[in-house]
This record gives structure tokens, C-alpha cells and sequence, in this order.
């Protein structure tokens, strides 16, 4: 090692799954060149949610070196290929937002339409049938296929996870302090982070100090005051209770979002128990009637105590801020209905490896790191309030509130884009692709008024078996798969 490179001491404040993400991937990357310390407080532990991810969190494992059997039997996953959702158009319909593609795109204009002429000329199959995730899902049966032809990510136990985590980052050379922080330090001429003191009087120095800290947002907000930009005009819901069930049936490979007259309810199937809760509106239901709707509605015995999380959907308006980094809770929060926030932490966990400072840390990048954040949580954002906003629902005050309310210019271009010409376009490296959100304008109701002319050159011979052949392979690919619940038990059961 040259001589004037002395490792960084990065200090991670919290161990919830922001905490071990981020101290994992650190000390598995960079070894020695930086000397890290994690601090927690058993005493407070985690906020104990969050189960469903997407299929990023497969690259983010293969990084760390995870042996994906292991990882899921330690964390009792199982596979998810999507996402029902239930009453959101209209109470009593469902649609799916499946991870991967559907049909088979042209260069030149999306799959949705050719299976929109198909429509026009009489075809009524549903564009749910050209879906290989979404047929499997329905069918709950998985199995991994060559070539990732089937894209999936994990329903997964976030705690068990943060605990694997954490001795892949022990196992890499971080070092974890137990204790509860009392105070942040600040240096008087930089205004940096100095250092952490614990109740307990130890005192943690650092040239970098990463908040983990989950809502309570202890270093970014409590000591640097970065302050927050609430949301939550365009996503009202602000409560959940969460509580987990013995599982009452085979888990099926899919979350289940079901909206309800002020919010919606998650179901998410591990191997061993089911994880439900309720996410509202608190302006329209209370919390004894949540609690009471949410307990009503449990298929299966609740095995914990219901858990009330309050929360305000938004962003840190600066995610990085002199010496400090806010990851996970701590730097913002998206309701939990496409499961990003996990995902939202792996971002800025490889985007800090990227733009780890060499000496001082650089103004240029502290810009560039605040900007991709935010434009990362505004893209998700905007798909979130989709699912409100384009709705039949009129119910209740709050599905009213919804349709009505305004929204980002950027999300009213995409809508109406795709409503007008039934076409879609995936901007800056956003999270969602064509097929989400082709997927969910049309199961919110967004029906295209028109489509590609590239479709209307086809006869309707080559139509019909162009539409036809893709069926069919989804179809039978389907029937060869194995039923998920019998799949994880031998997947899991390998070494
Ligand atoms: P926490 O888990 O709260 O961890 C904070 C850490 O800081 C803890 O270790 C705590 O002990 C420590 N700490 C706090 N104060 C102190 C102190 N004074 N001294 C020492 N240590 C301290 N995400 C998904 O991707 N999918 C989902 O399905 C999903 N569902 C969710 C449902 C709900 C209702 C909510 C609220 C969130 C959900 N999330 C979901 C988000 C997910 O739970 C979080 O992104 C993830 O758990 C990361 O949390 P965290 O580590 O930032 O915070």
C-alpha cells in the first residue's frame, strides 16, 4: 500500500438491514484500505419490516459472495415473481406486476402493440397470458432457468438477513460496537462529524460516519439538520401495523398488495410464517379500526405482536452531507408497495463504494451522490402515485382524494403518453421498465387509444401466430415447472 494512503475509518451508526447492507459490501470491497466499526443498540433493535424485495438484490448477494441456497435457508425465503394487486382499479379487480418481460418487443414498439391490434382484430387474450412470471406466479410453481428466462427476487426474513449479513462484514474485518449513541460530535472549524459518543462513554472517531439509524435519522438529521422533504401530498398514507401469521397454506411465489377504503394490506409468504400489515391513511382511518381490520382479515394465527410504525413518506433534501451518508430509514421513505426500499439501500450502498473518496472528500462528489439519490426516489415516487392516482375507485374520501389530486408533470406526460399512443419510455436508468409500467397503466385502467403502426402491417395470419407462438411457449414452459413450495424445499435443502 503507497505510503500516503492511510485507510478511512468509516463508521456505520445502526445495524438494521441499511446498517449490515452497507457494512458488508464496505468491508467486503475495500479489506483493508478503510477500518470499520458498526454500532448498535440491542436495546432499540431494528424497525423489524420489510420482506419483499425485487431482483436487483440477486446482483447485490453475487457481490458478497452469497451461495444463494444458504442465504435462503438462513433467511427462510422463498422466490417472488411479482406482485398482485387487488381492489386498486376498482374494488373486486386484480391485476399483476411481474418482474421481467412480456410478449416479445419489437425494435421498434413495445410488445403491448402488437397485443393491442391483436384486440382490435379480435383476439381477447389477456396481455397477462404472454407473461412467463406472471403465468408461473399464478400457477405457483418456480424454478431457475437458464439464461435468467425467469426473473425473480425474494420474500425474505429482514432480520435473519441483516444477521447474515453481519457475519459476512465481521468475517471481512468490520468491527461491531454494542451501545447506545448519546451524542454526535461535531468539529468546530469543518463542521464534520468527529466522532460518536455511547451512553456507555465510548467515544467513535471517523473520517466517515454512515446514518443508519432508521427513522430517528440521529447523525444526518439530528446532528447536520439537513432537514426533509415531505411527500406525502401525493402519497397520503402515513401509519402501518405489521404483524406476522403461522403460514396457512403453501407459499405462493408473489406478494399480495389489497387496497382497502384508506390504503392497502401486504401479504408476503416466507417459508416458515407469513408477513401482513396494513398501510393507511390515518387523516381517514384510525388506528384501532386498522389494527382491528388488519386482525380481522389475517388468514392464519398471528405469532407477534402487532407492530405500529408512523411514518412520513419523503426525502432528506441532502442524503449526503459533509462527512455523513444516510442510508436505509434514515435518508427518506416510499410506502412499501413495488418493495423498494431494500433496494433503494443497495443504490446508495454501491453508489457510495463508487464515489468513495480517495482524501478529502470532494463537494463534487457529495453534488453527484445527492443528485442520483434523489432522482432515484423521485422516479419510484412517481410509479407509487400512479397506483393512486389513475384509479376507478371513488368510494371512499380517500380513493377521491387520489383521483384527484395533482400530480408531477413528469408522471402526467408519461399517463397520458400512454393513453394517447399506448406507447412508454424508460427515462434516465429508472428503476421501473417498460413492462412495469405497462403493466400497471393498464391494470389501473390506463387503456391505449391507439398503437404502433408497426403492428398494423402484419396480416392477420402472421399476427395470430406471432401471438399465438408466444402463448404457447409461456404456456408450456409453465406446465414443465416445478410448484414452488416443492422447489424451495429442494433448493434449499442442497449445499
Ligand atoms: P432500522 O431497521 O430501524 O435500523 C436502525 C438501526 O439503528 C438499528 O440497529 C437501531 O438499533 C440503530 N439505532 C437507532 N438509534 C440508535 C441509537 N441511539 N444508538 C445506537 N443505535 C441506534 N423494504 C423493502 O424493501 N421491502 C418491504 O417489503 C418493506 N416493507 C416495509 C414495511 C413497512 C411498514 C416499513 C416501515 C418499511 C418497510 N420496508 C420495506 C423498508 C425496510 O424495512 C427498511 O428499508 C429496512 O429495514 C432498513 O431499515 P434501516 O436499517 O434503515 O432502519
Amino acid at each position: 500500500m503507497s505510503s500516503y494512503y492511510k485507510p478511512r475509518r468509516i463508521v456505520v451508526a445502526g445495524g438494521g438491514t441499511a446498517g449490515w447492507m452497507t457494512a458488508a459490501a464496505l468491508a467486503k470491497t475495500m479489506g483493508d484500505a478503510i477500518d470499520l466499526t458498526l454500532v448498535e443498540s440491542d436495546a432499540i433493535g431494528t424497525v423489524g419490516v420489510g420482506e419483499a424485495t425485487i431482483p436487483p438484490l440477486i446482483n447485490f448477494n453475487r457481490l458478497l459472495g452469497i451461495n444463494e441456497a444458504e442465504f435462503m435457508r438462513e433467511t427462510q425465503a422463498t422466490f417472488k415473481l411479482g406482485i398482485e394487486f387487488e381492489n386498486w382499479k376498482r374494488d373486486g379487480e386484480k391485476y399483476f406486476h411481474s418482474f421481467g418481460s412480456t410478449g416479445r418487443d419489437h425494435w421498434s414498439a413495445g410488445f403491448q402493440h402488437f397485443w393491442g391490434e391483436g384486440l382490435l382484430r379480435g383476439h381477447d387474450y389477456s396481455y397477462d397470458d404472454y407473461c412467463l412470471e406472471l403465468c408461473a406466479a399464478y400457477a405457483g410453481k418456480f424454478a431457475h432457468l437458464p439464461d435468467n428466462r425467469l426473473n425473480y427476487a425474494y420474500h425474505l426474513n429482514a432480520t435473519a438477513y441483516a444477521a447474515f449479513l453481519r457475519r459476512i462484514a465481521e468475517g471481512a474485518g468490520a468491527s461491531r460496537v454494542e451501545g447506545k449513541i448519546a451524542h454526535v460530535e461535531l468539529d468546530g472549524e469543518s463542521g464534520n462529524i468527529a466522532a460518536i459518543g455511547l451512553e456507555n462513554g465510548q467515544r467513535l472517531e471517523g473520517d466517515i460516519f454512515v446514518d443508519c439509524t432508521g427513522f430517528r435519522s440521529l447523525l444526518i438529521e439530528g446532528a447536520l439538520h439537513v432537514g426533509y422533504d415531505d411527500w406525502s401530498h401525493h402519497l397520503p398514507c402515513d401509519s402501518a401495523i405489521a404483524v406476522q401469521t403461522e403460514l396457512s397454506a403453501s407459499p405462493v411465489p408473489y406478494t399480495r398488495a389489497i387496497a382497502h377504503d384508506a390504503g392497502w394490506q401486504w401479504r408476503i409468504p416466507l417459508q416458515h410464517r407469513g408477513g401482513n400489515g396494513i398501510v393507511y391513511c390515518s387523516r381517514y382511518l384510525s388506528k384501532d379500526a386498522a389494527h382491528d381490520r388488519l386482525m380481522s382479515t389475517l388468514e392464519g394465527k398471528a405469532i407477534s405482536e402487532p407492530r405500529a410504525i408512523p411514518f412520513t413518506t419523503g426525502a432528506r433534501r441532502k442524503q449526503w452531507h459533509r462527512n455523513c451518508i444516510a442510508i436505509g430509514l434514515s435518508s427518506g421513505f416510499l410506502e412499501p408497495l413495488e418493495s423498494t426500499s431494500i433496494h433503494l439501500i443497495q443504490r446508495a450502498v454501491i453508489r457510495l463504494l463508487r464515489m468513495m473518496p480517495a482524501g478529502e472528500v470532494s463537494e463534487r462528489d457529495i453534488a453527484e451522490f445527492n443528485d442520483q439519490q434523489l432522482t432515484d426516489m423521485i422516479q419510484v415516487r412517481d410509479f407509487l402515485i400512479l397506483h393512486y392516482k389513475a384509479t376507478d375507485r371513488r368510494d371512499s374520501a380517500f380513493w377521491r382524494q387520489c383521483a384527484t389530486m395533482d400530480i408531477p408533470d413528469s408522471l402526467t406526460q408519461k399517463m397520458e403518453l400512454f393513453r394517447e399512443t399506448g406507447r412508454v419510455f424508460r427515462k434516465n436508468d429508472e428503476l421501473f421498465v417498460e413492462n412495469s409500467w405497462v403493466q400497471v397503466m393498464l391494470g389501473q385502467g390506463i387503456l391505449p387509444q391507439a398503437f404502433h403502426p408497426v403492428a398494423k402491417k402484419m396480416s392477420d395470419e402472421e399476427l395470430s401466430k406471432f401471438l399465438e407462438m408466444l402463448r404457447t411457449n409461456v404456456a408450456r414452459t409453465v406446465q414443465g415447472l416445478p410448484a414452488h413450495h416443492a422447489y424451495v424445499a429442494q433448493f434449499c435443502g442442497a449445499k
